[in-house]
C-alpha cells in the first residue's frame, strides 16, 4: 500500500468515504471504475457508500431514480465485498451506505444496517416536510421567520439523527443551502446545538466536497462552520459525494491543509463500524 509520509515520521492517509455509483439511479460508472479511479488517485483507502433504498416502504423499486431497489441492496454488499477480495494488495475497499433519515422509519434502517457487515453508515437527511432538501420551492413566499422555521427543522432533524444511534457520520451538514444559499445567513443556534449534539454522541461530520455541484458552491459545510466544528471538538472525515468516478477526493489537498489551518490534526474514517484516528 502506498502511505505518503509526511513531517516527523508521520504517516497519512487519503481516502475518500462517500462515494455512489449507477445502482442508485442518479450515478455513473460501476463500483469496479470507481475502485480503479480511487487507485489511479493514489488513495489508500475508498469507501463506497451508495445510498440506501427505501426500507420503509412496501415497494422494492421506490423512487428507482433516488436509490436502489430493496432487493438489490443484497447484491450491492457482495459485490463490494468481491471487490475487495479482488483488490486488497491494491487498495482498501470498505463497505458503507448513505442513509436517508426518516425518523419514523430509523428502526428498520438500522435493523437493516446491521444485519450486514458495514465498515460505516453515513445519516443524511435529505427530505424535511416532505419535499427534497435542495427543492427551491421551499422558500417561495416565505417571510424571515418562516424561513428561520425551516432552518430549524432541518437542524432538529440532523440532531434527532445524531442520536438516533442508527449513523456514524453524519452527512453533508448544511446541505439545505445546496440551490438556496441564503440559507446560511439565516440567523438561528441551531448549527450549534446539532454540532454540541453530534459531538456528544461521538460521532463524526464529513467535509463534502460537492456543493459546487449545486448553487451555493463550496463545501458542506462551510468553513465557518467547520471552524465551529473545531471548537465544539467534533470529528471529521472527507467524502467527495462523487457521483462520477473522476470526482473521487476531489479537493482533498483544499480539505486537508484548510483543517490543518483550522486547528485539526487528525481525521477519522470507520472500519467494521469503529472510529480510527489518523493524523492529518
Ligand atoms: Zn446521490
Ligand atoms: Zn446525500
Amino acid at each position: 500500500m502506498r502511505v505518503v509520509v509526511v513531517g516527523r515520521g508521520e504517516t497519512y492517509l487519503k481516502f475518500d468515504m462517500h462515494t455512489h455509483h449507477s445502482r442508485c439511479g442518479h450515478a455513473v460508472g460501476s463500483i469496479k471504475d470507481y475502485v480503479e479511479e480511487a487507485i489511479n488517485l493514489g488513495l489508500q483507502i475508498i469507501g463506497i457508500s451508495d445510498h440506501s433504498p427505501f426500507w420503509g416502504e412496501d415497494q422494492d423499486a421506490m423512487l428507482p431514480w433516488v436509490g436502489m431497489p430493496q432487493s438489490e441492496f443484497a447484491n450491492y454488499v457482495s459485490e463490494v465485498l468481491a471487490l475487495r477480495e479482488a483488490y486488497r494488495d491494491r487498495i482498501e475497499i470498505l463497505l458503507g451506505i448513505e442513509s436517508g433519515f426518516f425518523p419514523q422509519h430509523v428502526h428498520v434502517y438500522d435493523e437493516m444496517c446491521r444485519s450486514y457487515p458495514l465498515d460505516y453508515v453515513i445519516g443524511s437527511v435529505h427530505v424535511v416536510d416532505g419535499l427534497e432538501i435542495f427543492d427551491r420551492a421551499r422558500w417561495n413566499n416565505l417571510d424571515l421567520e418562516a424561513a428561520k422555521g425551516q432552518k430549524e427543522k432541518y437542524y432538529g432533524l440532523v440532531q434527532q439523527a445524531a442520536h438516533s444511534g442508527a449513523f456514524d457520520i453524519i452527512g453533508h451538514i448544511d446541505a439545505m443551502k445546496g440551490n438556496y444559499p441564503e440559507f446560511s445567513s439565516i440567523d438561528t443556534p441551531s448549527i450549534d446545538l446539532t454540532l454540541q449534539s453530534i459531538a456528544e454522541q461521538g460521532l463524526a461530520i464529513e467535509v463534502n466536497t460537492s456543493g459546487k455541484t449545486k448553487q451555493c458552491g463550496g463545501w458542506y459545510p462551510s468553513i465557518d462552520i467547520l471552524k465551529k466544528a473545531r471548537y465544539y471538538e467534533v470529528d471529521v472525515t472527507f467524502g467527495s459525494d462523487a457521483h462520477e468516478p473522476r470526482r473521487i477526493a476531489d479537493e482533498w489537498d483544499a480539505v486537508r491543509n484548510c483543517l490543518i489551518g483550522i486547528g485539526y490534526r487528525e481525521i477519522v474514517y470507520y472500519r467494521e463500524r469503529k472510529k480510527y484516528r489518523v493524523p492529518l
